[in-house]
């Protein structure tokens, strides 16, 4: 997950798609409002980068006006149509724990397996 910005206050997290600390803003419980999904979207490291992006979540933080690149948005919001659900996919740690978890339950099981097999044999 990169960094990125809340287009309600400014506050830097950890992803588009987080919810904010700042003002609890949740992009993706927006449901519907793509513009506003593509707006978060917009303020990631997907577009810019770290110094630009705190940069930025000054400018909204203190009320000064973001100059939204309508042509890059308007992408976003076809990209974002697409989807199901906006990208929240790309492996949250949770996930990868479990998987990895699952495989070595997997491997201590196979591991058992062949130590019983090869006791059987003799
Ligand atoms: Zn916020």
């Amino acid at each position: 997950m990169g960094l990125a910005v809340c287009v309600g206050c400014g506050e830097t997290k950890e992803g588009a798609f987080d919810v904010c600390d700042g003002c609890g803003l949740d992009p993706a419980r927006g449901g519907t409002d793509r513009m506003l999904q593509a707006r978060s979207l917009w303020l990631s490291e997907r577009f810019f980068s770290e110094r630009e992006l705190v940069e930025l979540g000054r400018k909204l933080s203190t009320g000064e006006p973001v100059a939204y690149d309508t042509g890059q948005l308007s992408r976003l919001v076809d990209e974002l149509k697409t989807q199901k659900l906006p990208v929240i996919s790309q492996a949250s740690p949770g996930c990868s724990i479990v998987t990895w978890s699952l495989l070595g339950m997997l491997l201590a099981l196979a591991a058992g397996l062949a130590y019983l097999y090869g006791t059987w044999k003799h």
